[in-house]
């Protein structure tokens, strides 16, 4: 008899709206996602709710009836994948300042000031016009996985880096038309309401982000090359329906890759792109330093002895 695998949905959704009491709403939330049997990682702040969670298939759609029914969560959109399981380990509801770390002094609220809103047709018109500006709003490695052709890469970390990285960059930008992009849209509300703040005169955002861009039913992901990276076990999905370009490269070699792993000294973390031959040949390191490092957990994870953890230092003999 074959055995029938149960379907599960990936659910990933944001909205800006105000709740009062964060904490004792993320106690109770985490109590009904937990009866939902529910995983995932949902944070509420005073200004909204950002969520992605995997479930069964009942169960995320039960999830999206509720929200939806909720006065308080009115207009709230699911972006929803099929999955073979859980995509998260554990379910997490946290309390939050911010819904997206943005870390201004003065914060933004996109009820208040946020960019004008693209669709997926419009954003494509922006991707082909030769005088706008395409911002990629994610981090470093996020981008280096996949991103929209032609894009600029902001070299940030986190999300956070970003206003210093625009004030570093404005005269480049400002008297340009500028349409910015994130995962899920979340992070671009309050990134291009920044950029109208800081005076620039015409600013686009995608709406929905990358996953809705992927799922509309006329563009279908054109213009987007490689993965989109995602901040749970899957770490990449697909977005791109017409082609598939790749354009992540091993962080060793130059070749194309899109495989993740994190340094393996975790003071370092750092994540790289690397194929399986090359993550064994540099014992999972992005440098030497990191190789050699005290805290390293690559001997450890892989049973190594010394000596051989440094007969195969010696092996490595270039630059990396
Ligand atoms: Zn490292």
């Amino acid at each position: 008899m074959q055995e029938t695998k149960e379907a599960y949905q990936v659910l990933l959704y944001y909205l800006y709206t105000p709740i009062e009491n964060p904490t004792e709403f993320a106690q109770n939330h985490l109590a009904y996602c937990k009866d939902l049997e529910l995983k995932g990682r949902i944070l509420i702040g005073d200004e909204g709710i950002n969520g992605t969670v995997s479930g069964t298939v009942e169960k995320t759609n039960q999830y999206v009836k509720d929200m939806q029914a909720n006065p308080l969560f009115k207009g709230i959109k699911f972006k929803i994948d099929q999955a073979d399981g859980h995509v998260f380990n554990k379910m997490h509801c946290r309390p939050r300042t911010e819904i997206v770390a943005l870390e201004l002094e003065d914060d933004i609220n996109p009820h208040e000031v946020t960019g004008e809103y693209l669709n997926a047709d419009k954003f494509r018109e922006a991707l082909l016009d030769e005088n706008t500006v395409v911002l990629d709003a994610r981090n470093d490695y996020e981008y280096d996985l996949g991103h929209f052709r032609g894009a600029i890469r902001p070299d940030i970390r986190s999300f956070r880096e970003l206003p210093q990285w625009v004030q570093d960059h404005k005269d480049e930008l400002m008297e340009k038309r500028v349409v910015t992009y994130c995962t899920g849209g979340i992070r671009c509300e309050k990134f291009s309401g920044y950029l109208v703040r800081e005076g620039f005169k015409d600013v686009g955002q995608l709406d929905g982000g990358i996953a809705t861009y992927g799922k509309d039913e006329m563009v279908k992901g054109d213009l987007w090359d490689g993965k989109m990276y995602v901040f749970d076990k899957r770490i990449s999905v697909p977005i791109n329906q017409v082609e598939e370009v790749i354009v992540g490269v091993d962080y060793f070699d130059g070749t194309p890759c899109e495989r993740y792993i994190n340094c393996a000294n975790p003071r370092c973390n750092k994540q790289i792109l690397t194929n399986e031959s090359n993550e064994l040949k540099y014992l999972g390191s992005c440098s030497h330093e990191c190789r050699v490092h005290e805290d390293n957990i690559y001997t450890k994870r892989h049973n190594m002895s010394e000596e051989e953890y440094q007969e195969r230092l010696l092996l490595i003999t270039d630059g990396k």
